[in-house]
């Protein structure tokens, strides 16, 4: 048996998904088996790559026990409500408890439409899969919550986009597929009760001790505030853009989740954009906070109905959405000091780093190398040079280094204990957007792989030196700019 299911979600009853088994396709070829993650999740990495696993993890075959199902779901696209959605091309194989007690969603992500696919094919390109697969196993070994990416198998078919490319489809692991979307189903549709079934399973499920407490919706709209919070907080400290937050694109698990047009900023700029689909800069980089603040306002309407308090339950609500920016602003805050190499919390940090960032942004610093570089003169101003050479004008840097300085110098500790602490928060190494359109073409245009699989696994590693690689610590090159990123859908 490939996979031990036990699927919590298919037990929930037919308002919630609708049964669908993926479409086969032509030649399942597995390209990528992500070995670690298999061992973690308890499952034989013999048998997913065995010819029938392949069949498995292509859709071209029912793996024993599993339900596969599509779910439904709404979302707030752009700002606009849509009340149909729900996965159109990714399919809910079933549920798994790893050997440490973690429930485990296996959705395969392009494995054919399903009755929520609208106009869509169910279908997706092999690139856009491939980048999924990077970017959220870089996002884990960066420590950010995130789906994960267990297998990507081509399908020797072709989907037609702009232009007409080979397929692939995704096995993706999630501790959950729940999104804010899947709450506004149930809300939109009236469904006070399939609102409760699935605010219940939610809470069994991802915040289990919830389940006593005196008014359980309450406290989960809390937590997912507290969690997605946080979460966008991470996504700032390491200069990641999501570049789609709709409603139907945010977990109530607290992970990141649908890496379509998402980038990693490198000079750094507040209002980056990088989605080809978001022409108003509506999830620019900067923006992102007060986005997911606006999405979780959005599942404070919806859980509002089913409060047990009914009296207070709106201002419940608006004090739960008031804690975001609460919650955000210690994360951020928090991850900055840790950034800069501050040990105590004191009341000026955020004003420190807003100088820093001043500085950065007039001069196009890239984000994660100054970081990464800093680390290196916290140790000793010999290494200033390195920093100031960031910046398009390198005396920027020296208002900032005083101020920082004489900061550090008033701090306990050890300079290399600071140093070690900032090289495993800074990271050396991320999925810089050149390399991921590089590792894409090797692979679509070329067959070769082998770009694919140096990329995953130098971003295994960000925090690590790995002097063989520098060259990946290195910003695009003019020419190798990526200004666009696509969804691909
Ligand atoms: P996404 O932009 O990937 O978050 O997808 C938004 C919505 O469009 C979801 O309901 C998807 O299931 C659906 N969708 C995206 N691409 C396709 C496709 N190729 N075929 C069917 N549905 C799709
Ligand atoms: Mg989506």
């Amino acid at each position: 048996m490939m996979f031990r299911f036990d699927n919590s979600y298919a037990r929930l009853g037919e308002t919630f998904f609708t049964r669908v088994l993926p479409t086969p396709v032509s030649a399942p070829r597995l390209l990528k088996l992500n070995l670690g993650l298999a061992q973690e999740l308890g499952l034989d990495s013999n048998a997913l790559a065995s010819p029938e696993g392949v069949e498995v993890l292509a859709g071209n075959r029912v793996a024993v026990h599993a339900e596969p199902l599509a779910q439904a779901y709404s979302g707030h696209q752009f700002g606009h409500f849509n009340p149909d959605m729900g996965d159109g091309r990714a399919i809910l194989l079933g549920e798994i408890v790893t050997p440490s007690g973690a429930r485990r969603d296996i959705q395969l992500k392009g494995s054919g439409p399903t009755p929520y696919a609208r106009r869509g094919d169910g279908r997706a390109a092999l690139g856009p899969v491939l980048r999924e697969y990077i970017v959220a196993e870089a996002m884990q070994a960066l420590g950010v919550p995130t789906t994960r990416s267990l297998a990507v198998v081509a399908t020797g078919d072709t989907v037609y986009r702009e232009a007409a490319l080979p397929g692939g489809v995704l096995t993706r692991v999630a501790a959950s597929h729940i999104r804010v979307g899947t709450f506004q189903y149930f809300a939109s549709r009236g469904d006070l009760a399939g609102l409760r079934a699935l605010a219940d399973h939610v809470i069994a499920r991802h915040e289990p001790d919830l389940a006593g407490a005196a008014d359980p919706y309450a406290s989960l709209l809390e937590r997912v505030i507290a969690r997605q919070a946080r979460l966008i907080a991470h996504w700032l400290c390491i200069g990641f853009i999501h570049g789609v937050m709709n409603t139907d694109n945010m977990t109530v698990s607290g992970e990141t989740i649908d890496y379509g047009p998402c980038a990693f900023m490198e000079a750094y700029d507040p209002g980056a954009v990088f989605s080809s689909i978001d022409r108003q800069g509506r999830y620019a980089y900067a923006n992102q906070p007060s986005i997911a603040q606006w999405n979780l306002a959005r599942l404070a309407e919806c859980l509002v109905p089913v409060f047990v308090d009914k009296a207070e339950a709106v201002e419940r609500a608006n004090a739960a959405l008031g804690t975001f920016k609460t919650h955000f602003q210690a994360a951020y805050l928090g991850g900055l000091r840790a950034k800069l190499g501050l040990r105590e919390a004191r009341d000026d940090d955020g004003a420190l780093a807003l100088d820093l960032f001043e500085r950065m942004a007039a001069n196009r610093v890239d984000f994660t190398l100054l970081f990464r570089t800093l680390g290196e003169a916290s140790l000793s101003p010999a290494a200033d040079p390195h920093v100031a050479a960031l910046f398009d004008d390198p005396a920027a840097f020296a208002g900032f280094a005083e101020k920082w300085r004489a900061r550090l110098a008033s701090e306990g500790g050890t300079a290399q204990a600071r140093a070690d602490a900032m090289a495993q928060v800074n990271p050396a190494f991320i999925p810089r957007n050149h390399r991921v359109e590089a590792a894409i073409e090797a692979a679509v245009q070329r067959d070769d792989l082998s770009v694919f699989e140096e990329l995953v696994a130098v971003t295994a590693r960000p925090f690590d030196e790995q002097p063989e690689h520098a060259a990946y610590r290195l910003p695009a090159r003019p020419e190798e700019r990526v200004t666009q990123t696509f969804c691909g859908t």
